[in-house]
């Protein structure tokens, strides 16, 4: 991807697609009046040249030519895009910066790395995008290592094969969502797996961390799409069976999917590929009552409608938005021809009744294909602002504001206690530390027998004690979703931050995991502190 634009060293994308100072003067204005945070004050991050990294504690041997130590590229592989992330960047505190950044261009690359390593006893930090929120990327492996090696994918991107007769492609790890998409459409083929950190995420992070993509039900996540993967460990390089499906044992896939780096470096997948959808159909639906949203959705997905859009949003999070024009939560339903049976005109007028029947409205009726009139829609608002809303995070950033999320799965039979639990812990947490704060959620994918809700908590903080504030409101979140048997998460991956609930969700699991980490990774060096944590 040839861009002339500048990367941020510590937010999101391109310093140019950021907020201009009147919009961030907008945004603080609404923070203050409508939400009622105190004065907020903006800060800027410190210019890279005036960033300090400590000097790094090992050198990579001569044979290791792909590796830097180059303070910009140091900085950069720093963090991921959390709000610690953030906070940490914008107070110009690169403090954990690795010792050397790797970029191998080939597996044998990798492997000299990771022989190196092992017998060094330095860390390795598989980095894909860097887009993780869960501090899945930060050299913070604790003491027992002579040092930290990012090992960044990006130099392996190349889409190497397409099978068009299986609709099947080989794709390396390093390439991000654009460059799949772009490779794909000159041959009539999507992916069809849209997280909203497309742009600049891997193909080898998404498969390392399980992720979602922006469809709500059916082919949306990354395990969907992965018929085969290559990964080099410590130990040598495993790759998994190119077949459809196999009923030989455990799925081989799965200590690939969501190893978080832990076991080895994903260098390459086969990814089933699939034609691009021919009809579409979409609506929203207002309700003003929430367990009528929550039951006709619950319907919607029990019937296997599949719509690759079922995102309901509660009355909070429309106005976070600014979608609501009524008082409402909205549903934005839509039907593809592509995801499950029927054609998409019928799933939706189904999905339509069933909402009636619970107290859902469509006052503007479907669209079916493409829109004819201008008018835009509620959808369309939102649409933009989601791909949008990674730039304005960086700024609540700059403003004091904690703005962070949170999501999970959890069965249908659970969820209303659990939702009510969440807004009245979260909701006093932030009083506690912070005087005030909005929740709001919305859900992104839906099952039959579960949502995946997804919640945003923003409450103004105090300079200096931002991280504080925000991981007791963290804390409090991931208790509730502890205490309530639901996952701490359903797409965000564990990394660092998860580490502590993760354990308990898998505590009859771990015994295991360390048995294939020993066996992929005897000397520990991989990513050390996530998914198995032994670092002191
Ligand atoms: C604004 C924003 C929106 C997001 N939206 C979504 C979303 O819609 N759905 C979703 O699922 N997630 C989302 N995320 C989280 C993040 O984008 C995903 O976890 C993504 O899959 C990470 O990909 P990456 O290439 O950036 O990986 P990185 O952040 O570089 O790494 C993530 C983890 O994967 C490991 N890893 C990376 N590459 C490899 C490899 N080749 N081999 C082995 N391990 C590897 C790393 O060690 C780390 O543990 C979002 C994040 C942001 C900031």
């Amino acid at each position: 991807v040839s861009d002339d634009r500048t990367r941020s060293y510590w937010g999101w994308g391109y310093v140019e697609e950021h907020p201009d100072e009147d919009e961030v003067q907008a945004l603080r204005e609404r923070l203050e009046t409508e939400f009622g945070f105190p004065e907020l004050d903006l800060v800027d991050a410190p210019d890279l040249a005036d960033v300090e990294v400590p000097d790094p504690e090992i050198e990579a041997p001569a044979h290791l030519d792909f590796c830097t130590q180059e303070k910009r590229s140091r900085v950069h592989h720093t963090y991921g895009d959390g709000y610690r992330d953030k906070v940490l960047g914008v107070r110009g505190d690169f403090d954990a910066a690795p010792d050397i950044v790797a970029r191998p261009e080939s597996e044998d690359d990798v492997a000299d790395l990771l022989e190196w390593a092992s017998d060094e006893r330095v860390a390795v930090i598989p980095y894909g995008g860097g887009t993780s929120v869960a501090r899945g990327i930060e050299a913070e492996v604790g003491g027992g290592f002579a040092g930290v090696v990012t090992l960044d994918t990006r130099e392996m991107d190349a889409i190497l094969e397409i099978d068009e007769e299986s609709r099947r492609a080989r794709i390396q790890a390093g390439a991000l969502g654009p460059q799949i998409q772009d490779g794909l459409a000159e041959h009539g083929y999507q992916l069809r797996h849209y997280p909203q950190s497309y742009e600049f995420s891997t193909l080898g992070g998404w498969i390392a961390t399980h992720a979602g993509g922006h469809f709500a039900t059916e082919y949306t996540h990354i395990d969907d799409f992965v018929e085969s993967a290559r990964m080099v460990t410590p130990s040598g390089t495993v790759e998994t069976q190119q077949v459809p499906r196999s009923g030989a044992g455990p799925k081989s896939n799965h200590f690939m999917l969501g190893s978080e780096g832990s076991l080895g470096v994903i260098t390459e997948a086969w990814m089933n590929v699939q034609p691009r959808p021919e009809a579409r159909s979409r609506a929203t639906v207002r309700f003003s009552d929430w367990e009528g949203a929550v039951d006709a959705i619950r319907e919607i997905a029990q019937a296997r409608l599949s719509p690759a859009n079922c995102r309901l949003l509660d009355r909070n999070e429309s106005t976070l938005f600014e979608l609501a024009d009524h008082d409402d939560h909205l549903l934005f339903l839509g039907f593809e021809s592509l995801a499950g049976a029927g054609s998409t005109r019928e799933n939706l007028s189904e999905a339509l009744s069933m909402c009636e029947t619970h107290g859902g409205e469509c006052p503007r009726g479907p669209i079916h294909g493409d829109r004819e009139s201008d008018e835009e829609t509620p959808e369309d608002r939102w649409r933009s602002a989601f791909i949008e809303a990674p730039y304005v995070w960086d700024e609540f950033v700059r403003l004091g504001v904690i703005f962070a999320t949170f999501e999970t799965s959890i069965t249908w039979d659970r969820f209303d206690d659990f939702h009510a639990d969440i807004y009245e812990g979260v909701t006093a947490a932030m009083d506690d530390a912070c005087g005030t704060g909005h929740v709001s959620c919305r859900f992104t994918h839906v099952y039959p027998d579960g949502p995946a809700p997804y919640y945003t908590f923003m409450a103004p903080a105090e300079r200096g004690r931002e991280l504080e504030q925000w991981r007791q409101i963290k804390q409090t979140a991931g208790d509730i979703i502890d205490d309530h048997g639901a996952t701490i998460t359903h797409h965000h991956a564990v990394g660092r931050l998860h580490q502590q609930w993760y354990e308990r969700e898998t505590a009859d699991f771990q015994a295991t995991l360390r048995a294939m980490k020993g066996a992929l990774d005897p000397a520990g060096i991989m990513n050390p502190g996530v998914l198995v944590d032994d670092t002191e």
